[in-house]
């Protein structure tokens, strides 16, 4: 096995594979409320496709794979993709990125078929707030599936709450306390301003920490599993972490170790950029491991050195739920 690296000698190890562009929430900074035309199904890459690029991509020393989407628990059968899999030789953690919202249905049947564990997007932990955030009513249905991934053993379990600025962001402190009243593990992100975000006024990183400090000292620690771009703290005798992802105030391009599979094949070597590689029509016409693993290393090479939302180079292209967010 080679190690997989770009041309800023970044380790690249970690693939992000969406499995669906459908989504049973319509977050207000993600879709429209009539959400978007998903594509048919002969577009989307089967789960031996999926299986294809994944072993490939092990060959060169990928060994972990995040699942995401669109919602990637509407997808039927997810678990047996989870399975498939865990039977690549070089991939040893497999995780996930869900809204919660089927998580509870599905949490022991992923587990015994290989996930290791879930990170859930929760932006609120108010009704009618939820409401208006997902457009849907079904808050208790995603606090029941973080319950069930922790009784499953999905663990750790990572809450992603999107700050948005007069929308949620009076309820950092009530997420933080869950770190030391529930154990939770919580991960603040920085809105980036895709089509649907671009008016929504993100709160700096730095200053979510300074208003932590109302509930006691923080310690910085290291994450309990996870290879990803947080910074974590604990409050003393917590059980629990806070996190904080901060794309916009303080990029972590410098380490980026990914590359995405969209939903139709393409694989993408940053999120923040419209390049993409076609691996979908090369795979239908019966391309090798190797020539799959040939294009995987050129969308290695291609990454790009770092995101330019600031200057307001914004990916034109498609949504988050089609690259896999
Ligand atoms: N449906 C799954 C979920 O909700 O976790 C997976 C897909 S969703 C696109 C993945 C993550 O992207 C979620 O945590 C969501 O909050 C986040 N997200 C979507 N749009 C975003 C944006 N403009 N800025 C930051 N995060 C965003």
């Amino acid at each position: 096995m080679t190690g997989l690296s770009d041309s800023f000698q970044r380790p690249i190890n970690y693939l992000r594979i969406s499995v669906t562009d459908r989504c049973n929430l319509r977050c207000i900074y993600c879709m429209p409320p009539e959400g978007i035309s998903v594509l048919p199904r002969s577009e989307i890459l089967s789960y031996e496709e999926i299986q294809a690029v994944a072993k490939a991509a092990a060959e060169l020393g990928i060994n972990k794979v995040r699942l995401t989407g669109g919602e990637p628990l509407v997808r039927l059968e997810l678990a047996h993709l989870v399975y498939m899999l865990s039977q690549i030789e070089g991939i040893d953690d497999i995780s996930l990125t869900t809204n919660g919202v089927l998580l509870k249905q599905y949490a022991a049947s992923l587990r015994q078929a290989g996930l290791g564990r879930v990170n859930v997007s929760l932006d609120t932990l108010k009704r009618e707030r939820f409401k208006h955030i997902t457009r849907s009513d079904k808050l208790g249905d995603v606090l029941a599936g973080i319950k069930g991934a922790r009784e499953a053993g999905l663990e750790p379990v990572k809450i992603n709450m999107v700050v948005i600025r007069g929308i949620n962001d009076d309820e950092i402190l009530d997420f933080a306390r869950l770190t030391r009243d529930q154990g939770w593990h919580v991960r603040f992100i920085e809105p980036m301003p895709f089509a649907k975000a671009a008016s929504l006024e993100f709160v700096p990183a730095a200053e979510i920490q300074e208003r932590l400090l109302g509930l006691g000292p923080l310690e910085p620690c290291h994450p309990t599993q996870g290879n990803g771009p947080a910074r974590y703290f604990r409050f003393p005798a917590a059980s629990g972490t806070v996190g904080f992802i901060s794309p916009l105030s303080e990029h972590f391009c410098f380490n980026c170790n990914r590359l995405r599979l969209t939903v139709d094949g393409e694989l993408r070597p940053c999120l923040l950029s419209d390049e993409e590689i076609d691996l979908k029509k090369p795979l239908r016409e019966g391309a090798s491991p190797e020539e799959v693993g040939q294009l995987i290393r050129q969308a290695a090479a291609s990454k790009p050195e770092r995101h330019r939302l600031l200057d307001g180079v914004l990916p034109k292209g498609r949504p988050m739920c089609q690259v896999g967010g």
